[in-house]
């Protein structure tokens, strides 16, 4: 289970969040991080 935080800062709406997976769009990522930042249990670092 997702929060969906993540989904919430980003800056240009990549990331796609459902109940059980985690989506993003890596090739327009401008790696800034934030989405990393907010993240309680660093969901997305774990993803890479
Ligand atoms: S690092 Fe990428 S996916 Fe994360 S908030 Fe920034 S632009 Fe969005």
């Amino acid at each position: 289970m997702y929060c969906g935080e993540c989904a919430g800062v980003c800056p240009r709406s990549l990331i796609e969040v459902r109940e059980n997976s985690l989506k993003f769009d890596k090739k327009n990522c401008k790696e800034c991080t934030i989405c990393i930042q907010v993240c309680p249990v660093q969901a997305l670092a774990k993803e890479e």
